[in-house]
């Protein structure tokens, strides 16, 4: 088999070919850093690092390229600038923001085990090549200027709206972008916007246009041609970025530099909040941060992701995150006393590969995982076999295997003693003793073995 990917750009499940051998070039639209990034977010950064370790794990060369936008972009054209305004709200500088949630963002990449990209370019460390991209636009007759900015003529790319399938005539202005009188298409959108003139904002630059900032789909497009060249591979996102966001990045990229921008283009399914405790009253953003207050491991969060394919929308509660974790927990607790690992089984990871390789199917990779775990083959094997495995889920399986609990002398004295109140049938102080044991952090289970001491 080979590895077959689901193009929203084809809508088909196609065999996957770079265009050179063995080299991938992959962009991922990164984050907006004026606010903590929401488990939805967070998901659709976790299928882009799943995508990247099945690639490496099939023996593939990755360059991947994830933006990191410090620039607010405005989501409407009368509204303040996301940006400017959290540094008013948190009385801080834009650039203070900024930082801020760039750092927390690496963070909670590295807590769910993400692998980094190999660069993170910064809007603002690329204002010249976003000016640059723009003079071309503009030298080929693709650009207008009204009261507020430079706008591209999206009448003037016939192929404007193919990714998404939707026709520039019948689409609505969304809720969030205020009709524009100005503006020649409902879908023209600004690439460089002038800074109000009553105003001084606290990131602007000169420009040909004079002084303001670029729009927000401009960066991801000069951003790439710099970083990965024109076309690359694969390009990234959560789904709600395909009819505007991708699609502008298509008609800019392929207008000034007469080439398609990637060729194959994966996207996310969304996180929908089912009736849950931590869904916020401010407008139901739950983030890693949350996910921790709650006492969860994050990695919890990774294996439910893994556990849904990334074209079906995830229901996050609780109760599924709890069981996301139970079920981690076991694998940790299971994998604990087995012996150092030597051999992989091939037949399993063949197995494994095949359905990595059918549109990235981790909840039948997690199946599998169980399958093995269960099965009654040596656990050096066993070992070996997830250990390979783990490159691609990420599960950080190298800190269990094979390395056994070291329970604390108290917490032994502690099970003996119950089970000695459980032999002399004195119920009550068993009971009392197990959950000593419990609110230590760890759980007794009475197996045919005797009794086993594991981490709750
Ligand atoms: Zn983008």
């Amino acid at each position: 088999m080979s590895l077959k990917l689901y193009n929203t750009k084809t809508r088909s499940k196609d065999e996957f070919k770079p265009l050179s051998k063995k080299k991938v070039g992959m962009y991922s639209c990164g984050p907006t850093v004026y606010s903590s990034a929401h488990i939805g977010n967070m998901r659709s950064f976790t299928m882009a690092d799943i995508l990247k370790r099945t690639l490496l794990f099939l023996g593939y060369d990755v360059k991947h390229v994830m933006n990191i936008t410090d620039v607010g972009h405005l989501i409407s054209e009368t509204d303040q600038d996301k940006m400017e305004e959290a540094a008013k709200r948190e009385k801080k500088s834009a650039q203070e923001i900024a930082q801020f949630y760039t750092d927390e963002f690496m963070n909670d990449m590295k807590e769910l085990n993400l692998l980094p990209a190999d660069v993170f370019p910064k809007a603002t460390e690329h204002i010249e090549e976003q000016i640059e991209l723009v003079k071309i636009l503009e030298e080929k007759g693709l650009t207008y200027k009204i009261s507020d900015g430079i706008y591209f003529d999206t009448s003037k790319f016939p192929e404007y709206g193919k990714l998404s399938g939707q026709k520039t005539e019948d689409k609505e202005e969304g809720a969030r972008v205020a009709k524009n009188p100005e503006k020649k298409n409902i879908s023209d959108f600004a690439l460089w916007k002038f800074s109000p003139k009553d105003e001084q904002r606290q990131m602007e630059w000169e420009s040909p246009w004079g002084i303001g900032f670029p729009g927000w789909h401009v960066e991801c497009s000069a951003m790439s041609v710099k970083h990965l060249g024109q076309p690359f591979d694969i390009h990234t996102g959560a789904i709600d970025l395909i009819p505007v966001h991708h699609e502008n990045e298509i008609a800019q990229s392929k207008a000034a530099y007469g080439q398609p921008l990637a060729d194959w283009w994966i996207h996310g399914e969304f996180v929908v909040l089912g009736d849950d405790k931590m869904a916020k009253s401010d407008g139901n953003v739950v983030s890693l941060t949350d996910i921790k207050k709650q006492g969860f491991n994050p990695l919890s969060y990774r294996y439910l992701i893994l556990n849904t394919h990334y074209r079906s929308p995830l229901t996050f509660t609780t109760e599924a995150l709890e069981a996301a974790q139970n079920a981690l927990f076991n694998i940790r607790n299971e994998v604990r006393d087995w012996n150092k690992p030597d051999h992989v089984d091939e037949k399993w990871l063949t197995q494994f590969k095949e359905k990595l390789e059918d549109d990235l199917n981790t909840p039948q990779a997690l199946a599998l995982m169980w399958e093995i775990i269960k099965s009654d083959h040596p656990s050096s094997m066993k070992a070996a076999t997830l250990l390979h495995m783990d490159h691609v889920l990420g599960l950080q399986l190298d800190k269990w295997i094979a390395i056994p609990l070291e329970v604390p002398d108290e917490i032994t004295k502690l099970a003996a003693d119950r089970n000695a109140a459980r032999d002399a049938k004195n119920f009550n102080l068993s009971d009392t003793l197990r959950q000593k044991i419990e609110d230590a952090g760890y759980l007794i289970e009475d197996t045919k073995k005797g009794t086993k001491i594991t981490e709750k």
